[in-house]
C-alpha cells in the first residue's frame, strides 16, 4: 500500500534557488531597490506619455507606482524630454512617490546626459542600447560619454540590447568568424550569439572604463517565447550580472500576456532574471498599470513574491445562470487591489490572504473552507443562499440583494482582524 512517505510524487518545492547574480542598488533619496542577488524579483514598467509632456508623465508614473511598479522608465528622446525629466522628478516628490526612474535612452543619449545635467541628476539609473550609441569610431566615445556620466553621478546602467536595433558592425563581424567555421552556425545560433556578445561586450568595456560591476544590469530582448529562453539561458551561464527580463514587442490582449508569461515563467523557474517587464500594447485610451498588474501576477502565481491578496474564483458553468458570481469576483478582486496600496502600510503581511469565491455548491463550500475567506454562491436551481467560510469555519449564510457588500464587509473584517495592529 503506497503512503505518503513512499510516493514517487516530486513535491514542487518552488522556482530553482536564484543563480546568484551580484546586487545592483538603484535608489531615489531613501528608497531602494536592490536588483539581483539575493533580493526579490523586481517588477518594472514604462511610460508612454511624451516626457515633454512632464505633468502628463508624471501623473502615469504615480498611477505605475501606485499600481506596484518599483521602477519606472521613460523615454528621454530630445532637449524638451531632458529639461523635463529634473521637473518630473520634482513633481513625484512632492506628491511622496518615491519610485526611482530609469531613462531610457537612444542614438543621442550622450548629448543629452552631458547637456543637461539635472536631468542626469534626477534619474536613478540609465538604460543604454549599445545597437543605437553611434556608428564607427563615435561609437565608443559616445558610449564612453554615457558610462562616464553614470560614473560621475553615481548611477548603475542597464546595458539594454535588442534584436531589433542590433549592433550591425558586431553583427557583421559574428557573421564574418561564423563564415569561416568548418561547421557554421545556423542564421538562428549567429543571432544569439550576437545579442549576447553585444551585452558583455560592453559591460567589460563599461567595466575597462571604471564602473563597478555592481553598477551594471543586462538585457537581452527578443519578441520570440523560445528564442527569449534560448538567450536567457546562455546569458546567464556566461555571465553573473543582474538580468533584466522581459519579452519585447509581446503585443495586445491575451496575446501579449500568454507570450510573456510563457517566456518569463520557464525563465524565472530556472532561476533566472533579477527583474521584469510585460511589455503589453494597450489597447486604445486602454490603463497603463495593466503591465504592472500582469508583471506581478506572473511572481505571485508562480509563489516568488506576494503582492496582493488572491482570490480564487471557479470558472462558473451551466450552473451558473445569473451574473452574481461573475460580479462578485469582480468586484472583489478590483476591491481588494484598490485597497493594496493602504492595506500594506496598515495591515502587514495581508497580502498572504487568500478569497475563494465559487458559483455553486459542486466544489463552492470545499474551496471556500481552503481559503482565508470563502463564499459559495448559489447556482441554478439551488437555495439563494452563500454560505460564508471564515478559516475553514462557516460563519455566515448571505441572503438578497447586498451580498456584494456583506461580503465585503467580512473581508474588512478579517483583514482588520488578523493583521492590524503590526
Ligand atoms: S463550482 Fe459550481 S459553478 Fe463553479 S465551475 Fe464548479 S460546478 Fe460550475
Amino acid at each position: 500500500m503506497s503512503s505518503m512517505t513512499d510516493t514517487n510524487i516530486a513535491i514542487p518545492s518552488g522556482p530553482l534557488g536564484r543563480r546568484g547574480s551580484r546586487r545592483v542598488l538603484v535608489q531615489h533619496g531613501d528608497r531602494k531597490i536592490w536588483v539581483g542577488g539575493d533580493a526579490p524579483v523586481v517588477v518594472q514598467s514604462m511610460t508612454n506619455t511624451d516626457t515633454a509632456d512632464a505633468v502628463g508623465t508624471a501623473i502615469q508614473i504615480k498611477e505605475l507606482a501606485r499600481a506596484g511598479s518599483e521602477l519606472v522608465r521613460l523615454t528621454v528622446d530630445r532637449p524638451e524630454a531632458a529639461q523635463a525629466v529634473p521637473y518630473i522628478r520634482d513633481q513625484l516628490d512632492k506628491m511622496g512617490v518615491d519610485v526611482p526612474l530609469v531613462g531610457d535612452f537612444h542614438y543621442n543619449g550622450h548629448t543629452l546626459l552631458t547637456d543637461y545635467p539635472d536631468c542626469a541628476q534626477a534619474l536613478s539609473k540609465y538604460r543604454i542600447n549599445p545597437g543605437n550609441v553611434g556608428k564607427g569610431a563615435k561609437r565608443d566615445t559616445q558610449f564612453a560619454q554615457m558610462i562616464e556620466v553614470a560614473m560621475k553621478y553615481d548611477k548603475p546602467v542597464r546595458i539594454g540590447v535588442n534584436w531589433g536595433s542590433l549592433d550591425q558592425a558586431l553583427l557583421a563581424r559574428i557573421m564574418d568568424e561564423n563564415a569561416s567555421r568548418a561547421n557554421p552556425w545556423s542564421a538562428q545560433a549567429v543571432m544569439y550569439e550576437a545579442l549576447i556578445t553585444s551585452a558583455i561586450e560592453n559591460a567589460v568595456r563599461a567595466e575597462e572604463l571604471g564602473m563597478g560591476r555592481d553598477k551594471i544590469i543586462l538585457s537581452c530582448k527578443v519578441s520570440g517565447v523560445q528564442d527569449l529562453i534560448a538567450v536567457y539561458r546562455e546569458l546567464a551561464k556566461r555571465c553573473d550580472y543582474p538580468l533584466h527580463l522581459g519579452l519585447t514587442e509581446a503585443g495586445m490582449g491575451s496575446k501579449g500576456i500568454v507570450a510573456s508569461t510563457a517566456a518569463l515563467s520557464v525563465l524565472l523557474q530556472e532561476g533566472i532574471g533579477d527583474t521584469i517587464r510585460v511589455s503589453l500594447t494597450p489597447e486604445p485610451g486602454g490603463d497603463r498599470t495593466k503591465e504592472v498588474v500582469v508583471s506581478q501576477e506572473i511572481l505571485q502565481t508562480m509563489g516568488l513574491r506576494k503582492f496582493t491578496p488572491m482570490v480564487i474564483a471557479c470558472p462558473g458553468c451551466g450552473r451558473t445562470t445569473s451574473t452574481v458570481f461573475q460580479e462578485l469576483a469582480d468586484d472583489i478582486q478590483t476591491f481588494l487591489r484598490e485597497q493594496m496600496p493602504e492595506w500594506k502600510k496598515t495591515y502587514a503581511g495581508v497580502e498572504n490572504m487568500n478569497v475563494a469565491v465559487m458559483g455553486c455548491i459542486v466544489n463552492g463550500p470545499g474551496e471556500s473552507k481552503h481559503a482565508n475567506i470563502g463564499i459559495s454562491l448559489p447556482g441554478t436551481g439551488e437555495s439563494p443562499a452563500a454560505p460564508v467560510f471564515v478559516d475553514g469555519e462557516k460563519v455566515a449564510t448571505l441572503r438578497g440583494d447586498n451580498i456584494v457588500g456583506e461580503f465585503q464587509a467580512i473581508v474588512l473584517n478579517y483583514v482588520k482582524t488578523n493583521y492590524g495592529n503590526k
